[in-house]
């Protein structure tokens, strides 16, 4: 198997290419697997950091990918460098992609109620051969009568995007209901249904993204506070090594 993991700061995330971890996705897809992919950024990391359980279930995903730069930097800078950045989004396109190569069902979880329907319009318009068994808003009180729809249509591929920690704690609970590809997707539906524009290629390229969210989003300043203090961590833990 693939359990080749690189600590950082207390979160062990996978040592693969995106492309190796496409070929483990499709043979699970095959197999139809229980599998779970978590998608830490430095802000989870250090949210893990303080939370004993979170990092519990953080650690015991199947998948571990690393979603940030940070990420590839402290992993660099501690010596034990990683390939390179595989995002949520794009293992989100990946899956959806797949499921429609397969001709597979997919349940759609998470977000304000008009994202998640242009998100499952897009996919019956785009994706033909996909099955969509279901969605839902990320706004409920009830898990219960989700959870009994997720049980019912057994979809190989459940997105949910309920942001984090919400949305691992929810599948790290609930995954035992079907035998799918879980994964947390955070914000990926408001890109992905076109409501929100992920930063240009160029910025992704120059790895700034986190500069134009930043920008479309001011008040994300207090989560961005994370990164120097994340990277500040980094640094320590290089100098104790
Ligand atoms: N969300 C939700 N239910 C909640 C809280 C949040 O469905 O109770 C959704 C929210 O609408 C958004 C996503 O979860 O689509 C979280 O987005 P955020 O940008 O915080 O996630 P990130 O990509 O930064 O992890």
């Amino acid at each position: 198997m693939h359990k080749n993991r690189v600590n950082i700061l207390g979160t062990e995330f996978d040592n693969f290419t995106e492309k190796q971890f496409h070929h483990y996705l499709d043979d699970d897809l095959d197999i139809k697997a229980n599998k779970f992919i978590v998608t830490p950024n430095p802000e989870i990391v250090l949210s893990a950091r303080k939370d004993n359980n979170f990092s519990q279930i953080i650690n015991n995903a199947d998948y571990v990918i690393p979603d940030g730069i940070g990420i590839i930097k402290g992993a660099k800078s501690l010596g034990t460098p990683i390939p390179e950045r595989i995002t949520g989004f794009d293992t989100l396109k990946y899956l959806i992609e797949a499921a429609n190569r397969k001709q597979l069902k997919v349940y759609l979880l998470g977000a304000k109620p008009e994202v998640i329907q242009a998100s499952a319009e897009k996919i019956k318009n785009d994706y033909p051969q996909i099955d969509l068994v279901g969605f839902h808003d990320g706004y409920f009180k009830d898990d219960s009568i989700i959870v009994q729809e997720i049980s019912e249509k057994q979809p190989n591929v459940v997105l949910v995007a309920l942001g984090s920690p919400k949305q691992e704690i929810f599948i790290n609970k609930y995954r035992k209901s079907a035998d799918a590809i879980w994964i947390g997707v955070g914000g990926s539906f408001d890109v992905f249904s076109g409501t929100k524009k992920r930063a240009p290629i160029i910025m992704q390229k120059l790895n700034l993204e986190w500069l134009y969210r930043l920008f479309k989003e001011p008040t994300r300043i207090g989560r961005m506070l994370a990164i120097p203090k994340y990277m500040n961590l980094i640094n320590k833990e290089k100098k104790n090594k």
